[in-house]
């Protein structure tokens, strides 16, 4: 076990009961303050511990990180790095906060290290380099060629032997609590009308996670699913906002394009995957068998609930998914093996979401397609109103935890077009 991962510590900094950020999580972000400019922060509890500061009175030195990897508004400085670094500095991190450990307690720093929370101002994480796209939960992949192809064909030939993907946009990756402009685009009305111009109608979310990379080998060098966890620093929730219609008309031949690149959102704590270690369960027997580079070992998929909530103005929420992380088909290490099978390079930074992910029964659908069957089965909410896709105004949160831990959220407010 990682001893950071230790279910008995404690920390001398006060966790409120069910806290997502106990000192068995501690995930990295980027916060500013009225007087702070943007630096690297870690979340306990309620707070956060200002890992700048922490850097100027030498208390993360012998780690070989320098003042720029702190006192910088991304976290890329510390993920190139690679991965012995950025767990020694979490492992760091842990015996700092221990409720035995005196280094912080006995200086002011204890005073000037920890800012409220709710005084913070969270921004992206990471510069994100590049950004893919999975498509690897297998109820998921099911339900859409259900209601779009052949119910008794519904998974394309490619699916159970590859983790299907396509190259998204990194440039529209927003953090949670940034607003979400309803696109425009070419709408496809009727099948025997040409298309028109106009707002999406049929704006959707999809629940996913994605993962963050640390650097790879280089161009031409696969990464193995055995190497594929050294790789691999931690993971946020990801909103894949969805506009369907536009989707619909362009997707065929080259894949999702506008119906997709107009907003991503991301939670701003970055849980790593050292943090997650205790939650690993084994996934899904894969048949057929998968080709030899596709083969992995031990437990690679992770028991995290996850649900997503949709919150319209008057502020009467409705939970509208419950769904797990497990549910996947593909794992990560399964995706980033496939994904470098080429040569293709991956950096530090990068972003690889799971697609969404729906589970095996209703309920625990993963987007507002699914668990309206194409807006046939509307949602009620708790106003009276019912919603097949989201609506002006609506803000979508989602959440995801397990056992000690947990990510806080990410959530989106989708405004007029
Ligand atoms: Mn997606």
């Amino acid at each position: 076990m990682i001893e950071a991962n230790n279910p008995n510590l404690k920390s001398w900094v006060e966790v409120p009961e069910g806290s997502d950020f106990p000192i068995q999580n501690l995930p990295f972000g980027i916060f500013s303050t009225d007087t702070l400019s943007p630096r690297v922060g870690v979340a306990i509890g309620d707070k956060v511990l200002d890992l700048q500061n922490l850097y100027e009175g030498g208390f993360l030195a012998n780690l070989g990180m320098s003042k720029t990897d702190f006192a910088t508004s991304t976290l890329n400085g510390i993920i190139n790095h690679g991965k012995a670094s950025s767990s020694a500095l979490r492992n760091r991190i842990s015996e700092l906060l221990r409720s035995d450990s005196t280094e912080l307690t006995d200086s002011t720093f204890s005073l000037t290290c920890l800012i409220e929370m709710s005084d913070a101002k969270m921004h992206m994480p990471v510069m994100v380099g590049d950004y893919t796209d999975c498509y690897s939960s297998e109820d998921h992949a099911r339900n859409v060629g259900k209601m779009f192809r052949d119910p008794e064909n519904a998974l394309l030939p490619n699916w159970k032997h590859m983790p299907v993907a396509y190259h998204g946009r990194a440039s529209s990756i927003v953090v949670s609590g940034t607003q979400v402009k309803r696109p425009h685009g070419q709408l496809k009305l009727a099948d025997d009308q040409p298309p028109v111009y106009g707002a999406s109608r049929l704006l959707d979310f999809e629940l996913e996670m994605a993962f963050i990379t640390h650097p790879g080998k280089g161009l031409g060098e696969p990464i193995t699913t055995y190497e594929a966890e050294d790789f691999i620093f931690g993971i946020v929730l990801f909103n894949d906002w969805s506009a369907r219609d536009i989707q619909k008309w362009e997707y065929i031949p080259l894949g999702p394009f506008l119906g997709k690149n107009f907003a991503s959102s991301i939670s701003p704590w970055v849980v790593t995957l050292d943090a997650l270690d205790p939650y690993r369960v084994s996934g899904p027997n894969q048949d057929p068998e998968v080709l030899p580079y596709l083969k992995y070992d031990g437990p690679s998929h992770y028991d995290l609930d996850l649900e997503v909530e949709i919150v319209p103005p008057n502020g009467q929420g409705k939970v509208v998914c419950r769904s797990n992380f497990k549910h996947m088909y593909w794992n990560m290490r399964q995706q980033l093996a496939h994904h470098t099978v080429n040569g293709c390079n991956i950096r530090g930074g990068d972003m690889i979401a799971s697609g969404t992910i729906s589970g095996p029964e209703e309920g625990s659908f993963g987007s507002m397609l699914e668990i309206s069957w194409k807006g046939t089965k509307p949602v009620l909410m708790p106003d009276g109103s019912e919603r097949k896709f989201i609506q002006d105004g609506d803000t979508v949160v989602m959440r995801a935890s397990k056992g000690l831990i947990g990510f806080g959220e990410v959530s989106g407010e989708l405004i007029p077009a």
